[in-house]
């Protein structure tokens, strides 16, 4: 039985969140410390060398952002806190924040020092107001405590726009202009908040860095599976007896998630489907599940990690129903800044929609698969190139269900 490993989740239930005095009794902010009596290139190296990668969903290399900044001289730089989880199904983020926010805290004002910043923002999302609160007064106390030294941090709120949850479209907001995604390149970390040097990362991926200062690279390097170390925060829904959040060694598998955390399908039902990543994830069959929950190993099978959210189908799921939702959600969060995916999403919505309601012409399948691969790579963002996976997906292991609806 695979078991559970607390880095990011350490604090839980072990300390008062909105007490600071709490966080500092079991070693806060000595690694911040740490991190000041060591060099900032030393800095960026150890969180290279722990092989951290991004857990916000595209798993790019820690360490390596945080390099592309460092590298650049300019008299302002910016460290960008995403907080803006938006992915259904996905709520690893405002656990962290509401249980320990000192921890991301600690982790922003580290990549401050290492890149050179004085400045933070975290853009949460709107629909956690009440941990904008506990942000807020986590901030406070820092800088009543002095911890922060003059590293800065604000938050800011977002207003419901799935797509500001994409880290250009997010540094628009914060600019106060309208969320859309910018082109890229140049990426952020050359050229993101008012054209400055900018770290965007995701609060999990925030929150391993104090612990990664602690411990060293080489103890992070050595937890899970090697090309994506570290634990994962997975977040478990739908029709799985234990609705609840893990926190895991990346080699971990998905039966082991699904069967050990989750304590299998309810009422004994049989597995049908796994979508793990939230809606732009992939949808896998059963033939999959005993693929570790690794960046690379999803990959591989067609499935994205994502952000991490499990949502579980039973055998009696209509999975072309679900996935015409999912293609709901998709056109009405839609920006509509680039044609493929404001085209592209209301087109996809429509075929599925018919195909659901038994009125789909022949040929309309594959007319979606053709579209899905336009968007995957037309698309200007994130939100778009994903859209199409749940269908493409579902065409791919689930052809059997779309083909009944023709009956
Ligand atoms: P990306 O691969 O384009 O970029 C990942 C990160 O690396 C970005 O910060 C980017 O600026 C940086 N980067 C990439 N190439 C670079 C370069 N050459 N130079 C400098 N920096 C570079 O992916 P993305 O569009 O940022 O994110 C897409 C992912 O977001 C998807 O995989 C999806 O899983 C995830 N997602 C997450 C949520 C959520 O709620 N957490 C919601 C939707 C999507």
């Amino acid at each position: 039985m695979a078991e559970e490993m607390r880095i990011v989740l350490r604090n839980l239930d072990k300390i008062d969140p909105l007490k600071i005095d709490d966080y500092l009794a079991v070693g806060g902010y000595k690694s911040l410390q740490k991190a000041r009596t060591m060099s900032r290139l030393e800095v960026i190296e150890e969180v290279k060398k722990s092989g951290l990668r991004g857990r916000g969903g595209a798993g790019f290399n820690c360490g390596m952002k945080w390099s592309f900044s460092y590298n650049i001289d300019s008299d302002q730089k910016y460290v960008v806190c995403n907080a803006d989880e938006g992915e259904p199904g996905t709520y690893k983020d405002r656990i962290i924040m509401e249980n320990d926010p000192q921890t991301l805290l600690e982790g922003m004002a580290i990549c401050g020092y290492a890149i050179g910043s004085n400045k933070g923002y975290i853009y949460c999302r709107g629909e956690y107001p009440y941990v904008v609160e506990i942000l807020n007064q986590a901030i406070a106390q820092a800088k009543g405590k002095g911890v922060l030294g003059d590293f800065d941090i604000e938050v800011r709120m977002g207003a419901g726009a799935y797509v500001c949850g994409e880290e250009s479209a997010l540094i628009e907001s914060i600019e106060g202009h309208r969320g859309e995604p910018r082109f890229k390149p140049p990426f952020p970390p050359v050229e993101g908040l008012w054209g400055k040097p900018t770290i965007v990362n995701n609060v999990e991926t925030f929150a391993n860095i104090p612990v990664i200062l602690e411990k060293g690279g080489d103890w992070y390097k050595g937890i899970g599976a090697a090309s994506y170390p570290g634990t994962k925060v997975l977040t478990l829904t739908g029709d799985v007896v234990n609705r609840t959040f893990v926190e895991v060694p990346t080699n971990t598998t998905i039966r082991e998630v699904i069967y050990g955390f989750g304590g299998g399908i309810i009422g004994g039902k049989n597995f049908k489907a796994v979508q793990i990543g939230g809606t732009s994830g992939g949808f896998i069959p059963e033939a999959f599940l005993d693929t570790p929950i690794d960046f690379d190993s999803m990959t591989a099978i067609g499935a994205v990690l994502g952000s991490g959210a499990v949502f579980v189908m039973d055998e009696t799921r209509d999975i072309v129903d679900v996935v015409e939702r999912i293609a709901k959600f998709f056109e009405h969060e839609s920006c509509g800044k680039c044609t493929p995916c404001r085209e592209g999403t209301k087109r996809m919505h429509e075929m599925m929609h018919n195909v659901n309601s038994g009125t789909a012409r022949a040929g309309d399948l594959d007319l979606m698969e053709k579209l899905g691969g336009v968007m995957g790579v037309a698309c200007l963002c994130g939100l778009g190139q994903a859209a199409p996976a749940p269908v493409l997906t579902t065409l791919k292991h689930f052809r059997t269900d779309y083909a009944a609806k023709f009956n």
